[in-house]
């Protein structure tokens, strides 16, 4: 009887380390006093990680918490929720989604039962729209039906054309749209007095980013510009750990930028895009997911920069 309890107790001890335990994917990184970052997993969408397959970020302030991304799914922004708890009994008054992919914004439904308000960008919005019901069909399948429970397409209760500045507490937001990037509506959030910035899906840290047919590689290159132009002193980015700006620039603009002169050349050497696959992008090897991405980034490259 006692060994059966001692084997109990190793077996509960196992379990959140095997994984089974949705939730233990998500990390807490501090920034500042009031600045924290959420880093999701780096892989795709799973029942395990509820479609939090990215990174976010909240702030406490003295009126409120502001979060920023709400999660890929209902159950998802519960436990973004449980992570924010750990730091702060104040509530989400403020959710801001920098994008319309998926796990900027699914999670909203969850934040605004109670009680917060929520602010995107007018194209950010049109987006989710447009896509909302793809991305639940990518959901069901990699999530599953039990993950998305809850889930419903919740829409900003206030958008902005290309700037929305507040105050709450004492602390100032300025959130920028400043072009397409990753998604048409990208915009990232600035915290002058922390000197923290809230990226989005315009910065990829530790694996390849995605260039997608809602994507735009060109203008992606001005809005990373737009967003260094204020000189943060650390960076949240969309995927990966927070970090420094010059970090975000190898990881996100230099492969942008390889890219883009990657594929450039080979059209010009009369290259056919059947062919685009044996583009040398081997010094870009040691960001993750670079196997699945690598050659559909530059075919969508290629297909963009034929209309340019
Ligand atoms: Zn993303």
């Amino acid at each position: 009887m006692k060994f059966l309890k001692y084997y109990l107790l190793i077996a509960l001890l196992l379990l959140p380390a095997a994984g089974a335990w949705a939730g233990a994917k998500l990390e807490l990184q501090r920034l500042t006093d009031i600045a924290y970052a959420i880093v999701g997993e780096l892989g795709n969408r799973s029942p395990e990680n509820l479609g939090n397959n990215a990174t976010f970020g909240f702030v406490v302030t003295a009126a409120g918490v502001v979060l920023i991304d709400s999660g890929g799914t209902y159950r998802g922004a519960q436990q973004i929720a449980d992570m924010i708890k750990q730091v702060t009994d104040q509530p989400v008054v403020r959710v801001i989604n920098t994008g319309g992919q998926d796990h900027r914004w699914l999670g909203n439904g969850y934040f605004r039962q109670r009680g917060a308000r929520i602010i995107a960008s007018e194209k950010a919005v049109a987006d989710q729209r447009q896509r909302s019901r793809d991305q639940f069909i990518l959901l069901s399948n990699l999530v599953g039906s039990d993950g998305l429970q809850g889930t419903e397409a919740v829409y900003a209760d206030e958008s902005f054309a290309a700037e929305f500045e507040f105050t709450l507490g004492d602390t100032r937001f300025e959130i920028r749209h400043s072009g397409q990037a990753h998604t048409p509506g990208d915009s990232y959030v600035w915290l002058p007095q922390e000197k923290v910035m809230f990226s989005g899906d315009i910065v990829y840290i530790e694996r390849m980013l995605g260039v997608g047919a809602q994507s735009n590689s060109k203008s992606w290159i001005d809005v990373f510009e737009a967003m260094a132009a204020y000189r943060p002193e650390q960076l949240v980015p969309g995927h990966g750990r927070a970090t420094t700006l010059a970090h975000a620039r190898k990881d996100t603009l230099d492969y942008l930028v390889f890219l883009r002169s990657a594929v450039a050349e080979f059209m010009d050497s009369g290259g056919d895009i059947s062919d685009i696959g044996s583009l040398d992008q081997s010094s870009y090897r040691y960001l993750l997911n670079h196997e699945t991405l690598a050659g559909r980034n530059a075919q969508q490259v290629f297909t963009e920069m034929e209309w340019e």
